[in-house]
């Protein structure tokens, strides 16, 4: 194959999460993603909070290991594992997600409530 088409086609070609996602089978946070991931302008305090309910859940995992492992490779956002991000990056695994993404992200959930609202 020409290196013009290699190159093409590796980069349409999606890139998936790193590593097996099967543990998220009897991940014991089912149902419960509003404690693991930050709502729009959370206060430092109520991110406290919701960090401590998460960890409680997350202690009681069967797949906690799996779980912490596959977000420190993937390197995610939000409370994964038993670690909150700032936990995950201070082994040495900070999140990539730039922080204009996150930003967009705000401002989309913000335009959608406005909708809502209206
Ligand atoms: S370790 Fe925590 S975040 Fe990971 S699957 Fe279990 S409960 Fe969910």
């Amino acid at each position: 194959m020409c290196q013009v088409l290699e190159i093409m086609e590796s980069v349409e070609t999606p890139v998936g999460p790193i590593g097996s996602t099967e543990w998220m089978d009897e991940a014991a946070c089912a149902g419960h993603s509003d404690l693991f991931f930050a709502p729009f302008a959370e206060r430092p305090e109520a991110r406290v909070r919701r960090e401590a309910a998460a960890r409680v859940i997350c202690q009681e995992c069967l797949v906690l290991s799996s779980c912490q492992e596959y977000a420190r490779a993937n390197r995610e956002l939000g409370f994964w594992g038993g670690e909150s991000e700032s936990e995950r990056a201070d082994a040495g695994f900070p999140p990539t997600t730039p922080i204009i993404g996150r930003k967009r992200v705000a401002e989309q959930r913000a335009r959608d409530a406005m909708a809502n609202a209206s």
